[in-house]
């Protein structure tokens, strides 16, 4: 139910093109905004879709002028050389191939283009929400992951390497023009990062959902979003090639960003954070570390909105009292983390170090994850 009271500005990309072979519609869309386009990606995913994407900007008459050294978890420097490129070649628009590595990179690309100062001027704690004064150039995502729901929000993560922090901007600017979400480019995600991915976007549901700032119109985003990615994303990481499980992930992700670009992230949002900026864990992955406990000590908080989780996560029964249901829920979580063997891969990543190597820095993630904001929008403090 909306009410009348809820007075909300809602975003959403201007376009949206979904589906099997959407990709091919990028070209008839940067056709209407000029004839020269900074396409930004990752190495590696400019090796698998890169010439999907330049043959269709090229077929439209778009010359493609190409950045590929977008790091995953983008730098400040990636966003200044990618920009730098921009501007030398007089481009018209942004075209991101990739996941939120790639989108976020093109849309601080954005920023520098038609505002003054340093990317670090446009953080949260310095500029605010609604932190980038003026409209940016038009921005084409192209996904690649199911995901970060970038394609759809008004956030932009930044990493701040002179700090080892990551930094925020919000902005209704940043929003892109058009999103492209084909689950064809999907198929090529290895098993990890399908499942970091994919927990990256149940995270977003979950948390918009049970959210201090959550209301009816990013709830029913969230529950769809929650309901695509916990009957799919099991499905899609036993077989990559399964296009209908990849489609739905993919829409679940679109969703789940959906939801919490218009009520927030919380608590688990913001512990990951420092795990990123300082131990390197992907995203999704420290997201689903922290997500079971989370749910566990905050489901007494918001019993209605985790017993509705835990239903749509098969822990709990309809005739289940409130508070049983909603203590069932991390109980969801779990399981679906253990069908995608998430806590088996954190031993791929060599870089963690043991315990004993991050103590000093435990006061100071703490304080980052704070800083953060998020854990404020969460429902038990
Ligand atoms: P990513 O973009 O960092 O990509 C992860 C890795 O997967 C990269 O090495 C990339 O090259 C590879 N890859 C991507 N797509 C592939 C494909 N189809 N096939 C094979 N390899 C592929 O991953 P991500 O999780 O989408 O993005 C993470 C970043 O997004 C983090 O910096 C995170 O903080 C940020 N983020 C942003 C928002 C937002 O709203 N702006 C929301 C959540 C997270």
């Amino acid at each position: 139910t909306v009410l009348a009271s809820e007075t909300r500005t809602v975003v959403s990309p201007g376009r949206i093109e979904l589906g099997a072979g959407a990709v091919e519609a990028l070209g008839g869309h940067a056709a209407r905004y000029g004839d020269t386009a900074l396409v930004v990606a990752t190495e590696q995913i400019f090796e698998f879709h890169g010439d999907a994407v330049t043959d269709g900007l090229e077929a439209a008459g778009v010359d493609p002028v190409v950045y590929t050294d977008v790091r995953p978890d983008p730098t400040v420097e990636n966003i200044e050389y990618a920009y730098a490129l921009y501007d030398r070649e007089d481009c018209d628009m942004i075209v991101t191939l990739g996941g939120g590595s790639s989108i976020d990179t093109g849309k601080g690309v954005g920023i520098l283009a038609t505002n003054e100062g340093s990317i670090r001027d446009f953080g949260v704690d310095r500029a605010g929400y609604e932190g980038v004064p003026n409209s940016t150039p038009p921005l084409i995502a192209v996904n690649t992951t199911a995901g970060t729901g970038s394609e759809a929000t008004r956030s932009v993560v930044v990493s701040d390497e002179s700090t080892s922090t990551k930094f925020l901007i919000v902005s209704a600017n940043v929003v892109p023009d058009v999103a492209i979400e084909d689950p064809v480019l999907t198929q090529s995600l290895p098993k990890s990062h399908t499942a970091f991915t994919g927990i990256d976007a149940l995270t977003h549901a979950i948390e918009a959902y049970v959210s201090v700032k959550s209301y009816s119109v990013p709830d029913g985003y969230a529950e769809e979003a929650m309901e695509r990615i916990a009957r799919s994303l099991p499905v899609a990481w036993a077989n990559g090639d399964n296009l209908d499980a990849r489609a739905d992930v993919m829409v679940g992700q679109l969703q789940a960003g959906q939801a919490f670009t218009n009520a927030s992230v919380a608590l688990v949002h913001g512990l990951a954070r420092p795990l990123g900026a300082q131990l390197h864990i992907p995203h999704g992955l420290a997201n689903g570390l922290i997500l079971p406990y989370v749910v566990d000590f905050s489901a007494m908080a918001a019993p209605e909105k985790y017993a509705e989780v835990a239903r749509i996560l098969d822990a709990a029964d309809t005739d289940d009292s409130t508070r049983q249901a909603a203590d069932a829920a991390a109980d969801g979580v779990l399981d679906l983390c253990a069908d995608l063997n998430l806590t088996g891969y954190l031993d791929d990543f060599g870089e963690v170090p043991a315990r004993e190597a991050y103590l000093d820095v435990v006061d100071e993630m703490t304080q980052d994850a704070i800083d953060s904001g998020s854990p404020d929008n969460n429902p038990r403090k």
